[in-house]
C-alpha cells in the first residue's frame, strides 16, 4: 500500500502526508469573496478541497475543515488600494452589505452543495472575528513588526528575513522597476495593510472600533486569526487558488509566523490551478463568469459539471469550453447508465477479484489526489463485465464514489425518467440539427422556448431527451 503523497508548494514537492496529531488533520480553505456571484471557476478550489478532504478521510484520518467567508476588507487592488469589494457592490445595487454578503453566500453553499461538495465542520465569517482580528494586530504591534501611516496600520515585510521564500519573489525588482505602489507613505512595497481606516469623507456601512482609531481589518488577517483560531498555531493543511501564493499566502505566513512566533505555521501548503475559459463571456444573468444555474438552464445536471472538474489534476489547468463540458456531461450519463446496469446486484462481491482495481483507484488518489487516474479505474470497473461480477462492480462504485462524489450507483439512471411527445420530440430534432449546424442561437432558441413550457432538455448516450421539470 503506497502512502498519501500530497504537493506541498512550500517546499516545491510531492511528501508524505505527516500529520502533527496521529489520526488527525486539521485542513483550512480560503473561501470566496461575497460580494458577486460565484461563477463556475470559483467551484474549482471547493471541489478540490473537497476531494482532499474525502481521500483524508478514506486514509483514515478524522478531518477538521475550515473556511472562511471574506465579507469585508477584500479590496479591488492587490496593493491594499481601492474600494472595499463588498462596499462597492452594495452601494451600486442599493443592498446593505450585510444582504450582499448574505446572498452570495446562500449562492455559493447551494452551489457547492449541487455538486456534492461537503459542508465545512467550521464555516467562519471574517465580520464575525473582527476581535481576533484586532487580537492578532496587536501583537504584531507589540512585536514591532507594523508601522502607522495616513491609510492605516501596515506590516514591514523587511522585520521578516523569509518573506520572499514561499513564493519565490524577487523583491528588489518590486523596488526597482516600480511596482506600481498606490499607497503612499509605506515603507516597501509589498508591505501590506493590517488596519485601514476609512477614508476621509467615505462613510462606510462595516468599520469597527480599534486601539488604532475606527476601521476595518486588512484582507489578509481573517485567515490568519480564523485559521489560528480554529485549528492551532500550527496545523496541517492550507490550500487555496494558485492566484494567492505570492500576495494573500505570503503575506498570511509572514503575519502568522511573526505573531505566533512559529515555523512553519503550517505544514502543507496545497494550491489548484486555475480553469481557462478562454476570454469566453458565456454568461445570461450576470455579465461575469458562468454560474452553475447557467449549465441548469442548458440542460445540463450539476454533478456533470463535477465529473468535467474530476477529468483534470487540480494542479493542471483546465479548459473550459460549451463543447467540452457537453462532452463530460455526455460522459457521465454514459458512466451512471453503466454503474445502473448493477445497482440492484446482490452481495458485497469477492474482495479477491475487485483488490487489484481497489488498489489502482485508491494508489492513483493517494499520488496527489490524481483524480482523472482513478476516474479511468472507475470507467474500467463500470464497463467490465467480462471481468468482475456484478456484485463486485456494484461494490467497487459505490466505494469509489466515496471519493468521486458522483452519486454513482444511488443515482437513477439516465433514460428512465424521459417522456415523449410528437411536437416536443420534433423541436428536439431540430434543435439537434442546429447545434450539428453549429447554429447554437437557433438552439439556444429552442430550449429557451422549451424552457418556458417548463420542459427540460438532457442529453443522453441516446441523443437528447426531455422531461418535465
Ligand atoms: P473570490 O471569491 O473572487 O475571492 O474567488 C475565490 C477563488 O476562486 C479565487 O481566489 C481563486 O482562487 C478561485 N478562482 C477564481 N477564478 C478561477 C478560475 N477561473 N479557475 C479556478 N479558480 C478560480
Ligand atoms: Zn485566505
Amino acid at each position: 500500500m503506497s502512502k498519501l503523497l500530497l504537493h506541498n508548494t512550500r517546499t516545491g514537492r510531492k511528501e508524505p502526508f505527516e500529520p502533527i496529531v496521529p489520526g488527525r488533520a486539521g485542513v483550512y480553505s480560503c473561501g470566496p469573496t461575497v460580494y458577486a456571484p460565484q461563477h463556475l471557476g470559483n467551484l474549482r478550489p471547493y471541489l478540490f478541497a473537497d476531494l482532499l478532504r474525502r481521500t483524508l478521510e478514506e486514509e483514515g484520518y478524522e478531518v477538521t475543515h475550515v473556511i472562511n467567508v471574506t465579507d469585508v476588507g477584500h479590496l479591488v487592488g492587490d496593493g491594499d488600494d481601492g474600494e472595499d469589494k463588498i462596499e462597492a457592490a452594495a452601494a451600486k445595487s442599493g443592498r446593505s452589505a450585510l444582504e450582499i454578503a448574505a446572498m452570495y453566500t446562500e449562492q455559493w453553499l447551494r452551489d457547492r452543495r449541487a455538486i456534492n461538495v461537503r459542508d465545512p465542520d467550521v464555516l467562519c465569517r471574517a465580520t464575525d472575528h473582527i476581535p481576533e482580528q484586532i487580537e492578532l494586530a496587536r501583537r504584531l504591534e507589540e512585536k514591532g513588526f507594523t508601522y502607522r501611516i495616513d491609510d492605516g496600520i501596515y506590516f514591514d515585510v523587511s522585520r521578516f528575513p523569509r518573506y520572499a521564500e514561499f513564493a519565490g519573489l524577487d523583491l528588489a525588482a518590486q523596488v526597482d522597476h516600480g511596482r506600481i505602489d498606490e499607497v503612499g507613505g509605506k515603507r516597501n512595497p509589498a508591505d501590506f495593510a493590517i488596519w485601514k481606516f476609512a477614508a476621509e469623507g467615505v462613510s462606510r456601512q462595516q468599520e469597527w472600533d480599534s486601539p488604532w482609531g475606527v476601521g476595518f481589518p486588512g484582507w489578509h488577517l481573517e485567515c490568519s486569526a480564523m485559521s489560528v483560531k480554529y485549528l492551532g498555531e500550527h496545523f496541517d493543511i492550507h490550500t487555496g487558488g494558485v492566484d494567492h501564493v505570492r500576495v494573500h499566502h505570503t503575506n498570511e505566513i509572514a503575519q502568522t509566523e511573526c505573531a505566533m512566533d512559529v515555523h512553519p505555521w503550517v505544514n502543507v501548503w496545497m494550491h489548484n490551478e486555475f480553469i481557462d475559459f478562454q476570454g469566453a463571456k458565456i454568461s445570461k444573468s450576470t455579465g461575469g463568469g458562468a454560474v452553475l444555474q447557467d449549465l441548469v438552464d442548458d440542460g445540463l445536471e450539476p454533478l456533470a459539471f463535477r465529473y468535467f472538474l474530476l477529468q483534470a489534476h487540480y494542479r493542471q489547468q483546465q479548459t473550459y469550453t460549451r463543447e467540452v463540458v457537453e462532452a463530460a456531461a455526455t460522459g457521465y450519463r454514459r458512466l451512471l447508465a453503466l454503474a445502473a446496469e448493477v445497482r440492484d446486484a446482490a452481495g458485497e462481491g469477492d474482495a479477491a477479484a475487485q483488490s487489484d482495481y481497489r488498489e489502482r483507484f485508491r494508489d492513483a488518489m493517494r499520488d496527489d489526489l490524481n483524480a482523472p487516474k482513478a476516474l479511468a479505474v472507475a470507467w474500467e470497473v463500470a464497463r467490465g463485465r467480462e471481468e468482475l461480477a456484478p456484485g463486485d462492480r456494484r461494490a467497487l462504485l459505490l466505494e469509489f464514489d466515496r471519493f468521486l462524489g458522483l452519486d454513482l450507483v444511488q443515482a437513477d439512471a439516465p433514460g428512465e425518467r424521459f417522456e415523449s411527445d410528437p411536437r416536443i420530440d420534433g423541436l428536439l430534432a431540430e434543435r439537434q440539427q442546429a447545434r450539428a449546424d453549429k447554429d447554437f442561437a437557433t438552439a439556444d432558441r429552442i430550449r429557451d422556448e422549451l424552457a418556458a413550457e417548463g420542459v427540460e432538455i438532457v442529453d443522453t448516450p441516446e441523443g437528447p431527451r426531455w422531461r418535465r421539470k
